[in-house]
């Protein structure tokens, strides 16, 4: 019977949000309670579905740890989360033959730059060389030479905007299933490639990065290679390894690993012009807006949550209301004091409060607004893509002359619509609507407003990647350099189990 150990730790952060995120932003399941994924479209779900189709199979849950995008992690926070997440681990490990851990990729500690890596060195160390490890990753991760090191394979994400979680899991658990019964001898490639990109091209399903992903599906099903992705880092998490690079994981054939690995780089190094932010000025959107029947929507990407901003940005509904916009507007921001405010006084009551600009004082203003309490509540929604559980805390929606606003109390994800609908605001009944994601599946706004302006806001996740301020990450890098002379090479790793 083999017994395979679980595991699952996720955030992702960004360098330039001012606020650290603590040991308390995670939210912990243990044991049995992490099958609870079963039959979501989680990594974790898609994985318990492989496992569970083996009647010999005996999955041993440890510990999910999950955050939402948020600031560095403390270092006091990081010393609780990974001795918890190690403990956990050890108690469950006498016996397993195996071990799967979904993880993120881009997460960041004051003191520790690559904590993934850590915790897969810890892993190894506790296990010894010949148990399979196998990862799963978010392409916005940074993969690190001591992950790789560490682990016998893994499988990336293939979508963006991300819907193949529960895939990216499935496939994870077969590669471990096959190191285990197969007796497949892991070689992967590693190309880095020094460009960071943003913007609509990385829209898989019709930017120029889908047709490559495609190429790595490809090589993926028609068994040329047992995974392969490219994983274009989070640009925000400003660690020593951020890049983009190309991952091709072969059974033994470090040849084919490289051939198309470095093909595949070279193809991604001359579409970098192409994968860069397109934005607009502010003030150029909201002249436009004026004249467009609408409903329009105004992407905040800079100011993107579930990138790990603060979401306390007033920077678009503070232009708009500046310039007298005259249409509805809708908007989200996190601010616990006016949300707390609203709390106190109840609904039908008038406040007169801030809104935003607390957290990230360096980039915002404080806007003084009087408001009418419409609605509270307490914050909690699920995701529409995966079914996760958002705690957004105390919230209220509060409204102004034509601006209706949702307030949260913790920064949640806001790539969908989840936070609109649970606090009774439904995004088709707007003119215009100010959404903090990069981008949302194409159904969700796309689909029916008349345009989707990315505006160009100030913020800890702006895809004008040079106006942010890197200081740690790997250089020359595009765009923050220019006239850079690539020529790409393939690290090639032999980790096969027991190696
Ligand atoms: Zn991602």
């Amino acid at each position: 019977m083999p017994r395979i150990l679980v595991l699952d730790c996720k955030q992702e952060i960004s360098s330039f949000n001012p606020v650290p995120s603590e040991y308390e932003n995670f939210h912990i399941s243990k044991g049995d309670t992490l099958f609870s994924h079963r039959g979501l479209n989680t990594e974790l779900g898609g994985a318990f579905d492989v496992f569970d189709q083996r009647s010999n199979v005996v999955i041993v849950p440890t510990i999910a740890a999950r955050a939402g995008s948020a600031g560095l992690l403390s270092a006091n926070g990081w010393r609780r989360l990974s001795s918890e997440i190690l403990d956990a681990v050890r108690d469950g490990i006498d016996g397993i033959d195996a071990i799967y851990a979904s993880l993120h990729g881009a997460m960041g500690a004051d003191g520790e730059l690559d904590p993934e890596g850590y915790l897969l060195a810890a892993i190894r160390e506790m296990v010894g060389p010949g148990i399979p490890i196998v990862i799963s990753l978010d392409l916005h991760g940074i993969l690190t030479d001591r992950m790789v090191r560490n682990v016998n394979g893994l499988t990336i994400y293939h979508t963006y905007p991300h819907v193949d979680f529960a895939d990216t899991g499935a496939r994870a658990a077969r590669l471990l299933l096959r190191l285990m019964e197969d007796g497949v001898r892991p070689v992967l490639a590693r190309v880095i490639v020094p460009a960071l990109v943003r913007g609509d091209e990385l829209i898989t399903a019709t930017g120029c990065y889908g047709d490559l992903i495609r190429e790595c599906q490809r090589i993926e099903r028609d068994g040329t290679a047992l995974a392969a992705g490219i994983m274009i880092g989070n640009p925000f998490t400003d660690v020593p390894e951020l890049c983009t690079q190309v991952i091709v994981e072969t059974d033994g054939d470090a040849a084919v690993a490289e051939a198309e690995a470095v093909r595949l780089a070279n193809e991604f190094w001359a579409q970098r012009f192409r994968m860069q932010g397109k934005l607009i000025p502010l003030d150029r959107a909201i002249a436009q807006a004026r004249t467009m029947k609408g409903p329009l929507v105004f992407t905040d990407a800079a100011d993107a949550t579930s990138s790990g901003a603060t979401g306390d940005s007033n920077a678009i509904i503070a232009a708009l209301s500046d310039a007298n916009y005259p249409g509805s507007v809708l908007a989200q921001i996190v601010d616990p004091q006016a949300a707390a405010a609203a709390h106190r006084a109840g609904v039908g009551a008038t406040i007169s409060v801030t809104l935003g600009g607390a957290m990230d004082p360096r980039r915002y203003q404080p806007m003084a607004v009087t408001a009418r309490v419409r609605l509270l509540s307490d914050g909690n929604s699920r995701l529409e893509t995966m079914k996760t559980e958002l705690e957004a805390g105390p919230t209220a929606v509060l409204t102004f002359d034509n601006f209706t606003v949702v307030v949260f109390s913790t920064s949640i994800s806001l790539f969908d619509r989840a936070m609109y609908y649970s606090n009774g605001c439904n995004p088709v009944d707007f003119g215009l609507i100010v959404v903090k994601s990069p981008h949302t599946e194409f159904h969700m706004y796309d689909a029916w407003v008349e345009k989707n302006f990315n505006v160009d806001a100030r913020g800890a996740t702006s895809a004008d990647i040079p106006s942010l301020g890197h200081t740690v990450c790997m250089r020359p890098i595009y765009p923050l350099d220019r006239d850079i002379e690539f020529k790409p090479e393939a690290v090639i790793y032999s980790i096969a189990p027991g190696r």
